[in-house]
């Protein structure tokens, strides 16, 4: 029998995808990402190029979506020559952990006594609720900043949050959660390595910072007459996304019905959790373009009510807010703009 050539495994691939297979034996969902670089190399079209074939024929699988702990898939990844030394994504939402992203500056911040780290902020923010910092895994990145391994607690699904902004823990702190990823340690930069800094187990997300994360509950809004979806700011970018999301819902194929409701769903909590909808109402216009599946092939309401509630319940935690030019948190003019950051 000839031996079938086998392309000759680059020794700095081999080590990434040793990097890779450690990640995954821990418990950690990864992707590659660019070589030397921060960005998702998967997948390798945008979801607006998807010609839903292989891979995608149920829908378009993002990075979040492929990122996986299978031994098999890690080593098809890392294999060959050197085109292929990824860097290590680590999806922190499918590995059920949040990342604290502390970074640095050149300009100190006055409200915390002139901090110019994420961790002195970090440091002070424990203080001033009496709490102390527990031990878990870190990693310093290439820029002097640290990746801050806790796991998600139980029943929680946060969502990133940015350096002073919205739900965030502080200025130079951003977290990393669902919809986000980080580099992982072993991975490599022009500017250096990323290198764990605390050896050790990936500790509980600590109370006091789970509370501080989690947005509150979206306040009740009386529901109006004026129409089925009567918006706090009547807007026709807003009735766009509504009407496109009810869309595919009621569009959605046999296999794609749940899926298709609970990202719908999603879209509409987030709205919710910016008040540009009343909560009520958009539970009622989803279970209405769900309507035309329910009784089919198993599809109950019941199932349709619960997937509406988890759907908006998550989208609720990462608030979207849309359409006053005046409003820095407008995303007028940024419509590909998605609301999640995946930068690491
Ligand atoms: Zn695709």
């Amino acid at each position: 029998m000839p031996r079938r050539a086998r392309p000759r495994l680059d020794r700095e691939v081999a080590r990434l995808r040793r990097v890779a297979l450690d990640a995954a034996a821990a418990g950690l969902y990864v992707f590659p990402v660019q070589p030397g670089g921060k960005l998702p190399a998967v997948p390798r079209h945008s979801a607006e190029r998807c010609r839903r074939r292989g891979i995608c024929a149920e829908g378009h699988q993002g990075w979040e979506q492929r990122a996986t702990r299978d031994r098999a898939q890690i080593c098809r990844w890392w294999s060959g020559d050197e085109s292929a030394r990824f860097n290590v994504g680590i999806a922190c939402g499918p590995s059920g952990i949040v990342v604290i992203d502390l970074d640095t500056s050149t300009e100190p911040v006055a409200d915390w006594g002139g901090a110019t780290t994420g961790r002195e902020v970090l440091d002070q923010l424990a203080a001033r609720h009496g709490e102390t910092l527990t031990d878990t895994y870190s990693v310093r990145t290439p820029t002097d900043g640290e990746h801050v391994y806790y796991r998600m607690p139980e029943g929680l699904q946060l969502r990133n949050t940015h350096g002073g902004h919205g739900h965030s823990l502080g200025p130079l702190i951003d977290t990393r959660a669902g919809g986000g990823f980080v580099v992982g340690a072993g991975s490599v930069r022009p500017e250096g390595a990323y290198l764990v800094a605390e050896h050790g187990q990936i500790a509980a997300l600590p109370a006091w910072l789970a509370t501080l994360l989690t947005p509150p509950p979206a306040p009740q809004r009386p529901t109006t007459t004026r129409s089925a979806l009567s918006t706090k700011r009547a807007n026709a970018y807003i009735a766009a996304i509504l009407r496109d999301e009810t869309d595919k819902v009621t569009r959605a194929a046999k296999g794609r019905r749940q899926i298709t409701l609970l990202d719908a769903a999603r879209v509409f909590g987030q709205l919710v959790g910016g008040g540009e909808l009343d909560a009520d109402n958009a539970q009622a216009v989803l279970l209405e373009a769900a309507a035309a599946h329910i009784g089919i092939d198993g599809f109950t309401r019941a199932e349709a009510e619960r997937t509406v509630t988890r759907g908006m319940n998550y989208g609720m935690q990462a608030p979207r807010t849309i359409g006053h030019r005046d409003d820095p948190r407008s995303e007028i003019g940024d419509p590909d703009n998605d609301g999640e950051e995946i930068r690491s």
